[in-house]
């Protein structure tokens, strides 16, 4: 039993769980437990995490839809003052072919653990949730308060469910307090260049597909359209960096064990607040790296949003959350984190 203040962590061994792990180790004194069944991350992360942290972190191999499983980890560990529920099932387009298995998980994860948060009497709650809860929105950059449009993948679906979700039981549960983080695209690797993200199968996403294609494992990459009605005619998004997403987590949670939060339900966007297009993100990345990129213009894929960025005037004010690293930032620190997974293999 440990007497000191613990912090739930779902997904720890996951892209953004483990920076936030790491930050929750260098910004705060409370104790991490993980909660990660390595579904599409590896045990190695923590050895990543305790290289740069110096801390062992405890990890429960569990699958989340087991309650009773669940449930030993709160039997176990008396002075948890906090959850922050990472895990879930993120990829777009798989979420398309094999809804199922997006629905079965991400909902039924999130049931168990808000049930556990109550029965076990754990009141601060934060929720990964995504900007695709917008869907296909005209009026940018998007606000909290921007209706939300229909989600655009089941992947999408599960995170505006979610939100309900939260929202219902701390309305439904006065001592429950609930925070959904809405993440833009959150992009990079930790500053030391020892910790970033390991998609287990090919990467879908830009900047991944960026450093794979400059260090050789991709022949060419694709721009996927560029006759978008954008400035250079291809899709906008909002890039943040992962230390900072982690870092409003910390800010995120203090809020709620302060008591300072307005309602028991909020949500938070968090991004840069700056429209960058897929060739500006190449540009900044040749401009840090001094490498040219072999890529070619495609088809458009199927399913993306032209344009979305955020509006971050209520994280900044409400949080006091400003994001500090900018694009080349982020694009040093993901190249940083490829050359150094180039020197493992
Ligand atoms: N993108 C691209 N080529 C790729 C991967 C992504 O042109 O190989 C574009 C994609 O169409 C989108 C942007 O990069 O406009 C960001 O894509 P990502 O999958 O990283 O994020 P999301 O679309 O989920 O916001």
């Amino acid at each position: 039993m440990n007497a000191t203040k613990t912090i739930i962590v779902t997904g720890g061994a996951g892209y953004i769980g483990s920076h936030t792990i790491i930050e929750l180790i260098e910004t705060t004194s409370f104790n991490v437990i993980s909660i990660d069944n390595y579904s599409n991350s590896t045990e190695k992360t923590f050895d990543r995490i305790e290289l740069i942290t110096g801390k062992k972190i405890r990890n429960y191999q569990i699958d989340i839809c087991n309650k009773t499983e669940l449930e030993r980890v709160f039997e176990e560990n008396t002075h948890i003052v906090g959850i922050i529920h990472f895990a879930a099932f993120k990829s777009v387009g798989e979420s398309v072919t094999d809804p199922q298995k997006y629905y079965f998980n991400n909902i039924n994860s999130l049931l168990n653990i808000l049930d556990c948060s109550l029965k076990y009497n754990i009141t601060n709650f934060i929720f990964s949730s995504s900007c695709s809860v917008y869907g296909n929105i005209d009026e940018l950059p998007v606000k909290e308060t921007t209706p939300i449009g229909k989600a655009e993948s089941p992947y999408a679906y599960t995170k505006q469910i979610g939100e309900e979700i939260l929202k219902d039981y701390s309305k439904a549960n006065s001592q429950l307090q609930t925070t959904a983080l809405r993440y833009f695209n959150p992009v990079g690797a930790h500053v030391s260049g020892l910790n970033g993200e390991l998609p287990l199968n090919k990467p879908n996403n830009l900047v991944p597909i960026i450093t794979n294609a400059a260090i050789g494992k991709i022949a060419q990459m694709t721009v996927f359209g560029d006759d978008y009605p954008t400035r250079d005619g291809t899709c906008i998004r909002d890039y943040v960096h992962v230390s900072d997403i982690a870092n409003a987590h910390i800010k995120a949670l203090y809020l709620l064990i302060e008591n300072k939060n307005k309602s028991n339900f909020s949500i938070f966007n968090l991004g840069s607040g700056n429209g960058v297009s897929v060739l500006e993100a190449i540009a900044a990345f040749e401009k840090i790296s001094g490498k040219k990129l072999n890529y070619q213009i495609g088809q458009k894929r199927d399913g993306d949003v032209v344009a979305i960025y955020s509006d971050n005037s209520f994280s900044e004010k409400t949080l006091g959350w400003t994001p500090k690293y900018n694009l080349e930032d982020m694009m040093r620190s993901a190249w940083k984190w490829e050359l150094e997974l180039s020197m493992l293999e």
